[in-house]
């Protein structure tokens, strides 16, 4: 089943300590919507300016990625910059130039609007509404956010939290947003705010996942190495949704299969700068990560 996306499309700017990229093709909605494309069809809505590079995304309409929502209009691509700490456990955003994502207003290409599952990925939380209020009838709607929109629109991101089934947020975010001090007790605040999923990524201590009165823990990937880690919560979101979208159901079962897709194609995005290491997997790599993490001790 297809899965609608909105999000950043954005020119990255990244530093690590092993190294820079600048202006590189990233954007939450991109790294997810390449993730995701590896298990499930995958319709973009986004804006970019005038200066994006769109060959350096033509490999991802070979691969079951719709661009129609995709607008190009006058002006610059959405920047972001960030900056890594030794240890790659914290991270800076240096810049955040909004450009051609403030005066955005999204129209769903007609055939987008029987999306089953839609992915409302980091941006402006007033677009994610936008888009969602667009959609008919969505099976399954999944939300992210981060710092810079639950410090500057706290209410807005409340109002999306409101009506969409489930949300992913690292572990430092779930805090933030629900002003409490351990994971359990920000998964159950965050529930009452709308969302009966909610899916706390922790780097490599792996994924905390509430589900009405279900928890459960899963493990990241342990045997890869991390050179960039931008994009791993929206690769892992692409890779957990994928696969909801491919058995079209969202069982504990199926919950639990999820969970792995995710941290493989989240251990895969980290291993290279921007968007190299999801590039051009196959499905054996894929498969050979998951079931490595399956038998795992
Ligand atoms: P992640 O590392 O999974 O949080 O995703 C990083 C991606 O999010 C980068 O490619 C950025 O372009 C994008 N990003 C950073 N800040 C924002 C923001 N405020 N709104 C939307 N996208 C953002």
């Amino acid at each position: 089943m297809s899965i609608l996306v909105v999000g950043s499309v954005a020119l990255d700017s990244v530093k690590t300590p092993f190294g820079e990229i600048k202006d590189a093709v990233g954007g939450s909605a991109t790294y997810f919507a390449v993730a995701a494309s590896y298990l499930s069809p995958v319709r973009m809505v986004a804006v970019v300016g005038a200066d994006f590079p769109h060959e350096e995304i033509a490999f991802l309409k070979e691969r079951a990625v719709d661009f129609k929502g995709l607008q190009t209009v006058e002006g610059r691509t959405f920047r972001w910059s960030g900056e890594y700490s030794q240890d790659l456990k914290n991270r800076r955003s240096l810049c955040t130039r909004l450009n051609v994502f403030s005066g955005f207003h999204p129209a769903l290409p007609e055939e987008y609007r029987d999306s089953e599952y839609v992915f409302l990925a980091n941006i402006d939380p007033e677009l994610q509404l936008n888009v969602l209020e667009q959609v008919e009838r969505p099976k399954l709607t999944v939300c992210n956010t981060m710092n810079f929109w639950i410090e500057g629109k706290r209410s807005q991101v409340l109002k999306t939290l409101g009506v969409v089934d489930a949300l992913i947020v690292n572990d430092s975010e779930a805090l933030q947003l629900s002003g409490e001090n351990d994971l359990r007790k920000a998964s159950r605040a965050i529930q009452s705010m709308g969302p009966e999923m909610v899916i706390i990524t922790k780097g490599e201590q792996g994924v905390f996942v509430a589900n009405g009165g279900l928890f459960f823990s899963s493990p990241a990937y342990p045997f890869g190495t991390v050179t960039d880690p931008t994009g791993a919560g929206d690769s892992f979101a692409g890779g957990f949704i994928g696969y909801l979208a491919k058995t079209g159901d969202h069982n504990e079962a199926h919950l639990r299969e999820a969970v792995i897709y995710g941290a493989v194609l989240a251990s895969f995005a980290i291993e290279r700068f921007g968007l190299e290491g999801l590039r051009t997997l196959t499905w054996e790599q894929i498969e050979a990560r998951c079931e490595r993490l399956r038998t795992q001790d």
